[in-house]
């Protein structure tokens, strides 16, 4: 099979694909041959970045959607397996940063981030693993961090989300792998987005959005008989 026919057939959903490390991921992976099902919450600039895939003859769709309400992911699994077929890649990347110390900040600042990076990932997982159970076939790719690994000041919130997440990710490998689907977490360092100022690293040697699309295109192409449960990512310069 030609390399870039890798994923034929196959369909992905890709949370938080108007943007950054979501587009560059669903890009790569409409390269290798998926229909990819792109969603984020601002509709104009979705049905943008799906158009520029189309444009490139990538299968696309946009279904906005808030990943933080249950109601709107169940409606972007029917909506994406009626157009597309059923799922065999869910990427759970839509995420936010809020930083700060962790004392100024507030209640809402609290759910509206462990809601984004945490529970979304249990709500859209859970609406996309009966099926997968059902194929014996599926990947489930959590885009996490290396706050995830470590602590630093102004990061509570965001460490604790990413923390959560990766104890999440393990759980879910764990109840998933008999079943033949494979629960990968991809952790990188500072990526060069819009997601976060990155004061004082040059963004010409951080990680760059596509470092992290190819890596996620490794994990859904590796042979059936095993998985990569888990990515840390750096850039070889330090920033
Ligand atoms: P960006 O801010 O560039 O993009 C975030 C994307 O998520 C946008 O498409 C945004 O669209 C979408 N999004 C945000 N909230 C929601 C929501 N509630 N529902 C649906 N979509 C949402 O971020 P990155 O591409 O940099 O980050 C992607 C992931 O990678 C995040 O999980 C982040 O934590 C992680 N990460 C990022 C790093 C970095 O340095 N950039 C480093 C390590 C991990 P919209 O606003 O329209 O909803």
């Amino acid at each position: 099979m030609n390399r870039e026919d890798m994923l034929a057939g196959q369909v992905a959903i890709v949370t938080g694909a108007s943007r950054g490390i979501g587009l560059a991921i669903a890009r790569r992976l409409g390269q290798l041959g998926a229909r990819v099902s792109l969603c984020a919450r601002n509709a104009a600039h979705l049905e943008h970045a799906a158009s520029d895939l189309r444009s490139a003859g990538i299968h696309a769709l946009a279904l906005p959607a808030d990943v933080t309400r249950g109601d709107e992911i169940t409606a972007l699994v029917s909506q994406t397996q009626r157009t597309l077929g059923p799922i065999d890649i869910l990427v759970n990347n839509a995420g936010i940063g809020i930083f700060g110390p962790f004392y100024e900040q507030s209640e809402a600042d609290w759910n509206a981030l462990l809601d984004t990076n945490l529970k979304s990932v249990f709500l859209a997982s859970r609406a996309v693993a009966p099926e997968m159970i059902r194929r014996k076939t599926g990947h489930i790719i959590n885009i996490c961090s290396l706050a995830g690994k470590s602590t630093f000041a102004n990061g509570a919130i965001y460490c604790a989300s990413k923390w959560g997440l990766l104890g999440l990710s393990g759980c879910m490998a764990e109840e998933l792998r008999a079943h033949g689907i494979r629960v990968s977490a991809v952790c990188p360092g500072s990526v060069a987005t819009e997601f976060s100022p990155h004061a004082g690293k040059d963004p010409s040697k951080m990680l760059q959005a596509d470092d992290v699309a190819h890596a996620v295109a490794a994990l859904v192409t590796q042979a059936p008989g095993s998985f990569i449960s888990e990515v840390q990512m750096r850039p070889t310069q330090k920033p």
